[in-house]
């Protein structure tokens, strides 16, 4: 029902000069509370992954519309970041529970569009509510065992600092406030995530917000801005544009925008960190990786490996914490045959099949990049010990299936280890002890996650030491930080001063007021002009 709401209306459609009735629902515009047919003559199809067939399009948004867009966020904003902080906070109270009660429908269009398994989609909405909403809660002390456990250091987040008495009579404090609008652009592979990674930080801070989904998997926004309106958010807190770079041009250049948070690719994050920043803005950007799992060969063996399959092909690869390339240490090396076995197990298949392990990539040209990348491995000296290339679905031929795949005997120079694959492909590289296995590490160029697998306390020490990358895991594959913490990609995985959510997120989405007073007695009044610096 939630969907339907949104997308029932099916329009004629006009492409370039060609006008035509369209059979797909189109995606509409969120502006000043009304969600909107764009008026745009550029339309993009939005594809099911595992079939390929069309289900929808998206708009590229017109200037008017992008205008009207941002124009709404700012005449909302000086309401909004006039408003409590607690009826800021009970809409967001009321919009966590909305989307509990609309976990099921968001993943079913999470998979349609994205490809995903259901239960994985489940997880997108699951980690996006926990990783924004648990830092809302706990500002409010709600009464429940996790929030009471960080109230304290929440709450002190959003408070100031006072200092009295910093000379005779005279005291400072600071304020935290909002920032005006921000906007927010989005990837493919976390269609509720980011996005709630996203704007309920900016708009429970005072912000209004602009966001722009990726293009490839919009609908699942949509959903989110309809629930968000069901809470209670007033008209213009939430705007929702799309398209592509003309949109995020836009985004980057108007005045109005005060902070932009995006996610995605180094290309398009490298090129709005420098645009965004050009033009007075705060620009946070989380960027691509090729995370390392160093197998040290006292770990437990058994769970290592289970970590390691699920690390490396969940979602199909397509996560930017996806453990994606092995380093496997010493007598560890002769774990692979293993590995490969489990990994052999896994079951591909649409996302919405019982059973899925991993569903289909986002297109057919990432298929398709992929495939290039497992050659270029091979044509390069390395041993394709499991290929997933000519991984067939039954009901599901058209789908951008790609198999898990292993490519070993890989060295730091081969292609398939310096590019991101965003694919269900595990690089396996060999070190003789840890040392080499940090120094293959420290000069990869990205340094958004990684993992080591041990049972020695010693060894694990020395590496979260040693090793420069923003989120370390120890025996944990996947160490996405929960919303006490903040996601701490660094290096060529995050451009920007401020990391997303937790207190860095809080900062992000806040300006400090600092105030400076002095209430003199009547009979210390001063007698003459003071030109001197106060000392
Ligand atoms: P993408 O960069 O292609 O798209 C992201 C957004 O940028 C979209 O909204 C898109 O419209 C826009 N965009 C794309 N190309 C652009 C360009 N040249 N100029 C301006 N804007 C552009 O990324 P994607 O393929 O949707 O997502 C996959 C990438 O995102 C991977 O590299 C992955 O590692 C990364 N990612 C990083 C994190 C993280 O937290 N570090 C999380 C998720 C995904």
């Amino acid at each position: 029902p939630l969907m339907r709401s949104l997308l029932t209306r099916r329009v004629p459609l006009q492409v370039g000069r060609m006008c035509y009735s369209s059979s797909v629902p189109t995606t509409k515009l969120f502006i000043d509370g009304k969600f909107v047919e764009s008026k745009s003559s550029e339309w993009l199809d939005i594809h099911n992954p595992a079939t390929n067939e069309v289900i929808g399009r998206v708009p590229k948004a017109t200037q008017e519309e992008m205008l009207a867009a941002v124009d709404s966020c700012s005449r909302a904003y000086h309401a909004w970041s006039d408003t409590s902080i607690l009826t800021r906070q009970q809409v967001f109270l009321r919009y966590q529970q909305l989307i509990k009660d609309n976990i099921k429908e968001l993943a079913k269009e999470i998979t349609r569009e994205q490809g995903k398994t259901l239960a994985d989609a489940e997880g997108d909405v699951f980690r996006g509510l926990r990783e924004s909403f648990q830092i809302i809660f706990r500002m409010a002390g709600m009464n429940t065992e996790k929030v009471v456990e960080h109230t304290c250091s929440i709450t002190s987040l959003m408070l100031g600092e006072t200092l009295p008495s910093i000379t005779k009579d005279m005291d400072t404090y600071t304020y935290r406030l909002p920032i005006g609008v921000c906007a927010g652009i989005t990837p493919f592979n976390f269609p509720a995530m980011i996005p709630l990674w996203m704007f309920p930080m900016g708009m429970v801070c005072g912000n209004t917000y602009l966001l722009k989904p990726s293009e490839r998997v919009p609908s699942c926004a949509m959903m989110l801005a309809k629930l968000l309106q069901d809470a209670g958010a007033p008209d213009g807190t939430l705007n929702i544009i799309h398209g592509q770079h003309d949109a995020v041009n836009f985004i980057c250049d108007h005045p109005a925008i005060k902070a932009i948070s995006f996610v995605g690719s180094n290309q398009a994050g490298e090129y709005i960190y420098e645009r965004g920043s050009k033009n007075g803005k705060r620009v946070q950007s989380n960027m691509g990786a090729k995370n390392h799992g160093v197998v040290m060969p006292d770990a437990n063996k058994e769970n290592t490996l289970n970590q390691l399959v699920g690390a490396a092909f969940g979602a199909a690869g397509q996560r930017c914490m996806a453990l994606s390339t092995a380093i496997l240490v010493g007598d560890a090396r002769g774990w692979l045959p293993d590995l490969v076995e489990r990994t052999k197990k896994l079951r591909v298949n649409a996302g919405d099949q019982p059973g899925a392990d991993l569903g289909p990539l986002i297109s057919p040209q990432a298929k398709g990049r992929v495939h290039q990348l497992i050659q270029s491995g091979v044509d390069e000296g390395a041993t394709l010990l499991l290929d997933g290339r000519n991984v067939k679905v039954k009901g599901y031929e058209n789908g951008n299936f790609v198999g898990p795949t292993i490519i070993s005997n890989v060295t730091s120079e081969m292609k398939c280890y310096k590019e991101e694959i965003f694919g269900p492909v595990l690089v396996v590289l060999e070190a003789d002890d840890l040392d080499e296995a940090i120094k293959i590490i420290n000069k990869n160029p990205y340094g958004n996650g990684t993992a080591i697998f041990t049972t020695n306390g010693a060894v694990a020490r020395k590496y979260t030491n040693e090793v420069d990358v923003g989120q370390i895991g120890v025996n944990v594959p996947i160490p996405v930080p929960l919303p006490m913490f903040s996601f701490t990609g660094s290096r060529a995985s995050f451009r920007g001063d401020t990391n997303f959510y937790g207190k860095q997120g809080i900062q992000f989405y806040t300006q400090i007021k600092t105030v400076t007073s002095q209430w003199k007695a009547e009979d210390a009044t001063l007698k003459s002009p003071a030109v001197t610096m106060p000392t």
